[in-house]
């Protein structure tokens, strides 16, 4: 699209005073991160925080860079550039103590095909200090997981039920998840993520969960994130975008009105035909929104995906 973002604005909390407490407030930083595949960059210059117990839905179109940005925002992947830090450590070098404050659930995983989940899970447990065994217990059999199964025999949604399990056992402080109901049941997708938010919330864990499926972040995330062209593009709370995100049409002098009208701020300008234009606009609060909301009619979930991603 022939647009230009103009401003990437975050509702973010106040900032730190110094780098020192920046890095300890964080759970994970992300500061002028490149990668490239080859040729074709995928992450450009992208700055991304993650405050102590968000939970974060990662949104963009397939091939846009989500995988590519967890595993680096993990420590799975070295960027050309920038600086990745998990914790206040760097994501390439943690120590033990910081690596057992996270779990991660790759959106495939083919590991451990022979073993069963009990053999699994067993095994992951001599790893960590901190294991939650009821947590486990209470899952496995809500979940309904078959303990004495070959992993290679389970369907992919109980594969990835069970990796979801071994993520969640050791209270993680913080959880991310690459498409984690990709392969479950359409109906249950969202009910099932919101169950899993639910069971992390109550610890303060920090969530975040990639996604191509505007349904899934619908009352289970609490803050989107837009990742477009290597950049999140925007990160806020979901229904503050959509009290405040507007998309208006006409002239250039029509969109300097309208922005002194409302006090809108202008995010992006899309050329149209004829002199005109196509504008992504943000109101400010209220009390201005409920005028301005008369003007420009709100936008729809599917509405934003595509105005952002
Ligand atoms: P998403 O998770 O948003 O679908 P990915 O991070 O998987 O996006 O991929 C981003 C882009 O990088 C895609 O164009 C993909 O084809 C490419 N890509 C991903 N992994 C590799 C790799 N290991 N080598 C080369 N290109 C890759």
């Amino acid at each position: 699209m022939n647009s230009v973002l103009i401003g990437a604005s975050t509702t973010m909390a106040s900032m730190p005073t110094s780098a020192e407490h920046l890095a300890l407030a964080h759970s994970a930083q992300l500061r002028g991160v490149n990668l490239s595949y080859g040729e074709k960059p995928v992450l450009r210059q992208l700055d991304w925080q993650l405050l102590p117990g968000q939970v974060i839905g990662l949104l963009g179109r397939n091939g846009a860079g989500k995988t590519t940005l967890l595993e680096t925002l993990l420590g799975l992947r070295e960027p050309s550039s920038g600086e990745v830090q998990l914790f206040g450590q760097p994501a390439q070098r943690l120590d033990d103590a910081v690596r057992a404050r996270i779990g991660y659930v790759p959106q495939q995983s083919t590991l451990f095909e022979a073993f069963t989940a009990r053999q699994l899970l067993a095994y992951f447990k001599s790893f960590y200090p901190r294991w939650n065994e009821a947590k486990v217990e209470g899952l496995l059999s809500r979940w309904e997981l078959p303990l004495d199964q070959q992993i290679g025999r389970l369907s992919g949604g109980q594969q990835q039920r069970l990796s979801i399990v071994r993520a969640l056992a050791h209270d993680p402080d913080l959880l991310v998840l690459d498409e984690p109901v990709a392969s479950l049941d359409p109906v249950g997708r969202r009910d099932f993520l919101r169950e899993l938010v639910e069971q992390v919330l109550e610890r303060g864990t920090t969530v975040v969960f990639s996604t191509h499926i505007l349904s899934d972040l619908e009352r289970v995330a609490f803050n989107v994130a837009f990742l477009r062209e290597g950049r999140i593009a925007l990160q806020a709370p979901l229904d503050e975008l959509q009290e405040q995100l507007r998309v208006g049409t006409g002239t250039p002098a029509e969109l300097a009105a309208l922005q002194q009208r409302l006090q809108a701020e202008l995010l992006r300008r899309t050329p149209l035909d004829a002199g005109r234009e196509r504008w992504l606009l943000r109101l400010p609060q209220a009390p201005l929104a409920g005028e301005a909301a008369r003007e420009l009619p709100a936008m729809n979930l599917e509405d934003l995906f595509m105005e952002l991603s």
